[in-house]
């Protein structure tokens, strides 16, 4: 689509789960708007792969967490999408041992009480490494409750995390959507106005509107909403005319995204003896380690996943290197004969999009309070949105739908004078 000569009342940057959002808001309310992505397909970190394995696969977002919460569960119901409770059914692995039912309680507990830790530091208004708030006890499960709490939650080492950020995010019950939760995000943006392949690379504010130069032509509109990842502004792939403020750049390079990977495998069923959609931890002390989900939705998808520093190596290292790794883990924890039940792979390497750049946004100690700078209008035209910008759902599409429609009902308001 060339967007010469094209004016809209409100572009927006972005055609994942926040623009989605805005662009029905706007719509609905009879606005011109056009959504300008840089890819050439919806959903940015809300994808779902059906072709590799011939069955759902989520290379980003597969859980829609806090569902008492979640403004997007009515809308998997309304849709008519098979959306189900996660059970949190945990198996506990080791190499080459099966730990006991004692251990894998006593690996729940330790987990639970970390994780209480943490938000009772938050409650007292403490802002520092959620590392520190960790109890010393029990000394055998701190480094598998690290790796939970940190590596494979938040995609960062718990030293690096803010206490308030974690503290304050939205509990409640876990769904997954049997289809894959990137197909219900798809099925949203459906029929919207998007140009694909239009990566945004300035955005000119001036007294009589916005200025949005893309890899299709130019784009005028009276206001403009800007989903993309914290790290795409953080790299300066968009030019800001004038520049963003101190307090806004400083917001963006502080809520950087973190890094974790979904490596997939088809297993062949009958290999391993597990219920569809079993957590598998590891009780090793070593951080390097996965995680895993078997059978996802009944299928033979199993996602092995990891995050922070080991995150980062692999998807460094390439897919080849991810996945062979992840590969040892599982024969190590389920014995040789998985090995060869492994009919094919895959593995997202989200950081390697120059368009996203990681997993999601993470408050560093100190730093909660960064998330409101991003909620502020730029300019009195330019208004920044995405799962960054919310206080108790950031990264969560969750907290990208809200964010996004919040930004498209201010914008709204301004439009209508
Ligand atoms: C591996 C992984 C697992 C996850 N698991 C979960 C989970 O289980 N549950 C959950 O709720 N969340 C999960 N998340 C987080 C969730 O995916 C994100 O919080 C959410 O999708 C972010 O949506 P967004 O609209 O804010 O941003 P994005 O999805 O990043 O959308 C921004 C869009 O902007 C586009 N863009 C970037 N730059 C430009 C440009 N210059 N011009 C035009 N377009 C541009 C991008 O291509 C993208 O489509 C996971 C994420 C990852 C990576």
């Amino acid at each position: 689509m060339a967007l010469a000569q094209r004016d809209v009342d409100v572009a927006i940057i972005g055609a994942g789960t926040a623009g989605i959002a805005a662009a029905r808001v706007l719509v609905r309310a009879g606005l011109s708007v056009l959504v300008l992505e840089a890819s050439s397909r919806l959903g940015g970190r809300c994808f779902t792969d059906t072709i590799t394995f011939n069955a759902p696969f989520d290379h980003g977002a597969h859980w829609l967490h806090a569902a008492d919460k979640n403004p997007l569960v009515k809308f998997g119901h309304d849709l008519g999408f098979a959306l189900y409770e996660d059970q949190r059914t945990l198996r506990l692995a080791a190499p080459d041992r099966l730990p006991s039912e004692e251990e894998t309680t006593a690996y729940r507990n330790a987990v639970e009480t970390g994780e209480a830790s943490i938000i009772a530091a938050a409650e007292r208004g403490d802002d520092g490494a959620a590392a520190a708030s960790l109890p010393r006890e029990p000394a055998e499960w701190r480094q598998a409750v690290s790796f939970r709490l940190g590596a494979f939650d938040i995609g960062r080492p718990l030293s690096e995390v803010s206490i308030l950020d974690f503290g304050r995010v939205a509990s409640g019950p876990d769904l997954f959507c049997r289809t894959g939760l990137g197909t219900l995000i798809a099925t949203l943006g459906r029929g919207l106005p998007i140009a694909f392949n239009a990566a945004v690379s300035a955005i000119t504010t001036g007294d009589e509107g916005v200025r949005i130069e893309t890899a299709q032509g130019t784009l005028n509109a009276r206001i403009a909403i800007v989903t993309v990842a914290t790290d795409v502004i953080a790299k300066g792939m968009i030019a800001f005319t004038p520049a963003l403020d101190a307090q806004q750049t400083a917001a963006f390079q502080t809520l950087k995204l973190s890094d974790f990977l979904h490596i997939g495998f088809e297993i062949a069923s009958g290999v391993v003896d597990i219920a569809d959609d079993t957590h598998v931890f590891s009780a090793t002390r070593d951080e390097r380690t996965f995680a895993a989900l078997a059978r996802s939705g009944g299928s033979n998808v199993w996602y092995v996943a990891t995050g922070g520093i080991f995150a980062r190596e692999l998807e460094a290292a390439g897919k080849e290197t991810a996945v062979s790794y992840a590969r040892d883990w599982l024969i190590s924890h389920f014995g040789s004969g998985i090995g060869p039940a492994i009919r094919r792979d895959a593995a997202t390497l989200w950081g390697r999009n120059p368009y996203i750049g990681g997993a999601w946004s993470v408050a560093p100690p100190g730093q909660a309070r960064a998330r409101t700078a991003l909620r502020e209008w730029h300019a009195g035209r330019v208004r920044f949105a995405g799962e960054a910008g919310h206080d108790t759902m950031w990264g969560t599409v969750g907290g990208a739908w809200e964010s996004g429609q919040e930004a498209a009902r201010q914008a709204l308001t301004i439009v209508r004078g």
